[in-house]
């Protein structure tokens, strides 16, 4: 798939310049974690990479080696400090039409904190 160019006005990437709010969970050099406005389980937290990229072909195609690893290792930090390490968790990462991403700007959603049935039920 053609990389679709970056629009740097898009939702996640105002929040990175502090131009809106977000309920912060975790932030390191590479990414940040905050809660998903309208949440889909009882825990749900998007985890954004501080680099622009649109989604996750672009992020793995033009990122770093030690960016995609500070970028996963902010995954896994953020479920550890949610409390949902233990009990289980999904991740997910919606890329091109078919999957309805809404934010052009790679996420990746962490939902857990309840039992949560089949993938696409
Ligand atoms: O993967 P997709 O792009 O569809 O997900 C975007 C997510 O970003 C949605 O779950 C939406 O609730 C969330 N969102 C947010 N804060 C905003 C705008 C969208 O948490 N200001």
């Amino acid at each position: 798939m053609m990389g679709q160019a970056y629009d740097p006005s898009n939702v996640f990437a105002r929040i990175l310049r502090g131009e809106i709010p977000a309920q912060k969970v975790y932030e390191s050099a590479y990414a940040l974690a905050f809660h998903d406005i309208t949440p889909a389980a009882a825990t749900h937290v998007l985890v954004i990479p501080k680099e622009a990229h649109v989604s996750l072909v672009d992020f793995v195609a033009n990122a770093s080696p030690a960016t995609i690893q500070g970028f996963f290792q902010a995954v896994t930090e953020t479920a550890r400090l949610m409390g949902v390490e233990e009990s289980g968790y999904r991740i997910l990462a919606n890329h091109g039409p078919n999957s309805g991403q809404e934010v052009p700007h790679f996420h990746v959603h962490i939902v857990g904190g309840q039992p949560l049935g089949p993938l696409l039920a």
